[in-house]
């Protein structure tokens, strides 16, 4: 009890809050980080710049002396009101929105860079919602856990390699930008994080990004077998089963004249992808054997 008591008071003595673990609030307290991390998302005068997470607003004020306007979506209504507290009455305050709520929940506007020190549970779940995001932006920066950056830009073949790896890489180009220890912020997390830039490939790939999911989530549980092996799994077709029935009765087809198993095995066959594995698959394998799959009526969705 003393021990929780003294760190408690050690916050509030140095920020006026207590920080909330939850909503992992690791404030950035490096300001050469902070110039670094808008330097390289290359702002424009006329951009309308999206923040995730502004907390106390040390990245907000700099982004904010930049662009025409930040949206700032803040979980924390507490830290809303700092943020709010820090620009009343300066030049800055006109060109900022706040959005009080949970990022992942909230309804995203128009926004043309995005910028954040996110906290790092809801890594996955951004990545997609701002890659989903229409219109597509331009360009993201942002701070993530060393090991979810290095599985983000990990190649095919490297011990990283995964489905977050090939989704993300699918819709955007990705690049390591720094490393970043954990002293750079207070508190100090207990991992080591990285900053990142990711940008959305435009136009987009023609590509429906559920049934790419869809495969790419069966593929990667088991990223060390082959893939006939992977399709061999009773679990694996009974979804392409279920989902190739469903197919046939919305085109008034019999779904027994066509077996998924042996289709599947000569899909396989034919692009001589039977010992493929996963792990050193690149967007091109997975575009063809999703092609395939699709124009024979097996889908993943
Ligand atoms: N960007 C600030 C704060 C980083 S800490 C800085 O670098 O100093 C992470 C911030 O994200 C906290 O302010 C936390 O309250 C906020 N946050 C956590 N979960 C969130 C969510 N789901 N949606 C929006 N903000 C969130």
């Amino acid at each position: 009890m003393p021990k929780e008591k003294k760190t408690r008071t050690h916050e509030v003595a140095k920020q006026g809050i207590v920080f909330n673990k939850n909503f992992g609030q690791h404030i950035l307290k490096n300001p050469l980080i902070i110039t670094d991390m808008v330097e390289k998302t290359g702002l424009r005068s006329t951009d309308v710049a999206l923040e995730i997470g502004p907390g106390t607003g040390n990245m907000t004020v700099k982004v904010l002396e930049k662009v025409k306007k930040v949206i700032a979506c803040e979980i924390d209504s507490r830290l809303a009101a700092e943020l709010l507290k820090r620009v009343q009455s300066t030049p800055l305050q006109s060109k900022l929105k706040l959005l009080i709520g949970d990022c992942l929940k909230t309804e995203l506007p128009y926004f043309d860079v995005c910028i954040a020190n996110v906290p790092y549970q809801i890594s996955s779940p951004l990545v997609f919602k701002l890659l989903l995001h229409r219109p597509i932006f331009r360009c993201a920066v942002l701070m993530f856990q060393k090991e979810f950056a290095q599985r983000l830009v990990a190649k095919p073949g490297d011990k990283l390699y995964c489905r977050l790896s090939i989704n993300t890489q699918l819709l955007a180009k990705v690049d390591m930008l720094m490393n970043v220890g954990k002293n750079n912020f207070r508190p100090p997390p207990k991992v080591e994080s990285c900053v990142v830039r990711i940008e959305p490939k435009n136009p987009p790939p023609a590509i429906n990004f559920s049934e790419w999911d869809g495969l790419t989530r069966i593929v990667f549980t088991r990223k060390n077998k082959t893939l006939s092996a992977i399709f061999k799994q009773d679990s694996v077709m009974e979804v392409l089963k279920n989902n190739h029935k469903l197919y046939c009765s919305l085109r008034n087809l019999d779904p027994s004249d066509s077996n998924p198993s042996e289709m599947v095995a000569a899909i396989l066959t034919k692009l001589n992808m039977e010992t493929m594995r996963a792990r050193t698959m690149d967007i091109d394998d997975f575009m063809k054997l999703l092609l395939a799959f699709n124009s024979e009526g097996l889908h993943f969705t």
